[in-house]
């Protein structure tokens, strides 16, 4: 039945969409709403500017990427063969505790609960017995990962051992454009044009259109800012402020270099921290994506490129891409009838790859509350709160990559131990030290497992450990572990190479 409350919402729906802006997050917006909306009479038109071009780095993922693929109805298969890309089953912190120890951050679970008791329970009990257990030797993706393996999870496995999830690493240039030709194949409209000028209605205070250098003027409904750190409509135009991080998370610069591939692929990211920042290393199927994040306070521009250019493993396939940044985030994402996606509604460093999941997490959310004409200021309050929550936590996780280091007489790591955490992240840190417990808080992007994966990689330990994991007796425990370990060891012999993986999957 259709009530007159809907007939009314179907005269006020929107019309049309205009996204501003044509790299990962415009395409990604392009592509989403064109499959979500296919039905409804709403026309998408994507203004891009090739002149100006885009950030053109941004090629490590998270899991949740490929609920993406899914939704606009792709496979990874068919992203990974046109995008170069690779597996992705986690990332490998070198140097970051302190110079020599390296610990890995997977997507997986660790171990097998028991008796309702998490694994990491018992593990804590042994360490305290005085047992040198590795966390990560309970985990099928570390396990892989240290053997440079890698197989597709299975469906439905039968116990959380043989559990672990993947995500992959693209070329973001063959991403965007895999993603605008399916896009335009859907019937978005593609504008090659720069905007000079965004109108705003005087009495409304919402934009009506934007004005470009070749005279076209292109008016709508919904304008989705995808204009990268310029941030063209939603900070420029309508004055969405910026709420500032940089006193809690050091670095604002970066350089990306590629550079050829030398070694086998590795299925994993690597970050490798310096004395002003790290190093992130990015296997591709045809070169390996490098960067240096740093702190400007404590490095010149031409110092971080020399750094990046003799660390390379290969040669140099392009200049130094030099990039400044601002970390935190747009004071509102959504303003009237604009949302903001992807650079222009914040940034912070790719320490764990999470720009890319929070465009993605930005379209679903935009989709749950999709306006219609009037633009109820609710929609807009309900998508800012959430998403500054979002934002918040996975701040909170980096910052912890920072605060926890042990690099002692190093001025920017000195620095960063000595940071005031904020207080929902401090809360978190206390209850596990103090029993091993780990809290997750609403719109956190990282659970469980990834937390304990950095207490155990930075040593942060709990005083004791959760009175029913006593249960089991040390010996008990020993050999519940070594038949855990030798799960594992049979599910890992079952993976291939990754280069082999990737060629008998068709993408390699
Ligand atoms: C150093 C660094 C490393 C990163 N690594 C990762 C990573 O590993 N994983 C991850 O998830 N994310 C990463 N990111 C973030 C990721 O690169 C971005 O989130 C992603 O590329 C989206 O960028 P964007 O589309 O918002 O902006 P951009 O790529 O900058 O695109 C902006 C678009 O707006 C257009 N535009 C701008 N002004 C105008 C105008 N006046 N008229 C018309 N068009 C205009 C441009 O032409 C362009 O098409 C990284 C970012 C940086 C800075």
């Amino acid at each position: 039945m259709t009530g007159q409350g809907e007939r009314l919402h179907g005269e006020r729906a929107i019309r049309s969409i205009v996204i501003v802006g044509g790299g990962t997050a415009g395409w990604m917006a392009a592509a989403m709403l064109a499959r979500r909306l296919e039905k409804q009479p709403v026309r998408i038109t994507v203004v891009e500017s090739s002149t100006i071009g885009t950030v053109g780095v941004g090629e490590a993922t998270v899991p949740g990427i490929r609920d993406f693929f899914r939704e606009i109805g792709v496979t990874e298969r068919e992203v990974m063969a046109a995008a170069k890309g690779t597996a992705k089953l986690g990332i490998e912190f070198v140097d970051w505790k302190r110079p020599g120890h390296r610990f890995f951050h997977p997507f997986g679970l660790y171990g097998m609960r028991s008796r309702g008791v998490a694994f990491h329970h018992y593990w804590q009990k042994l360490r305290a017995a005085g047992e040198a257990v590795e966390l990560s030797d309970y985990c099928l993706a570390s396990a892989m990962a240290a053997r440079n393996v890698f197989m597709l999870p299975t469906d439905k496995p039968v116990h959380d051992l043989l559990f672990f999830d993947w995500a992959v690493h693209f070329d973001a240039g063959l991403f965007a454009k895999f993603l605008a030709a399916r896009s335009v194949a859907q019937g978005v409209a593609h504008i090659d044009a720069t905007i000079t000028d965004v109108r705003i209605n005087p009495q409304s205070g919402l934009i009506d259109g934007v004005d470009t250098a070749c005279g076209k003027a292109i008016d709508g409904d919904l304008f989705i800012d995808c204009s990268g750190f310029r941030s063209l409509l939603l900070g420029k135009a309508l004055g969405s402020g910026y709420v500032d991080w940089s006193n809690l998370l050091p670095c604002d610069r970066a350089v990306a270099m590629p550079c050829t591939r030398t070694a086998p692929l590795t299925p994993y990211t690597r970050s490798t921290a310096v004395a002003q920042g790290w190093k992130w290393r990015i296997p591709l199927q045809h070169r390996v994506g490098n960067g240096f994040v740093y702190a400007s306070r404590h490095l010149s521009d031409d110092e971080a490129v020399a750094s990046l250019c003799a660390g390379l493993e290969g040669e140099p396939l392009a200049e130094p891409n030099l990039i400044r940044f601002r970390t935190g985030h747009r004071e509102q994402f959504w303003r009237g009838n604009c949302v903001a996606l992807g650079l222009a509604a914040g940034f912070m460093e790719p320490l764990e790859s999470t720009s890319i999941t929070l465009i993605q997490t930005g379209i679903e959310k935009l989709l749950a509350l999709f306006p219609d004409r009037d633009f109820d200021p609710a929609l807009a309050g309900e998508y800012n709160r959430s998403t500054t929550l979002e934002y918040a936590r996975i701040r909170d996780f980096l910052l912890l990559h920072y605060w926890a280091n042990d690099r002692r007489g190093e001025p920017m790591w000195d620095q960063c131990r000595d940071t005031a955490l904020p207080e929902m992240l401090a809360h978190k840190i206390r209850l596990f030290e103090a029993k091993g417990h780990l809290v997750r808080y609403e719109w956190e992007s990282f659970h469980d497992p990834s937390w304990l994966s950095m207490y155990a990689g930075f040593d942060i330990a709990a005083r004791t450990h959760d009175p029913a994991a006593d249960y089991f007796s040390v010996p008990d425990l020993q050999a519940a572990l070594a038949r855990m370990r030798e799960s594992i060891g049979k599910a890992v012999a079952l993976a291939e190479p990754h280069d082999s993986f990737l060629a008998g999957y068709g993408v390699g």
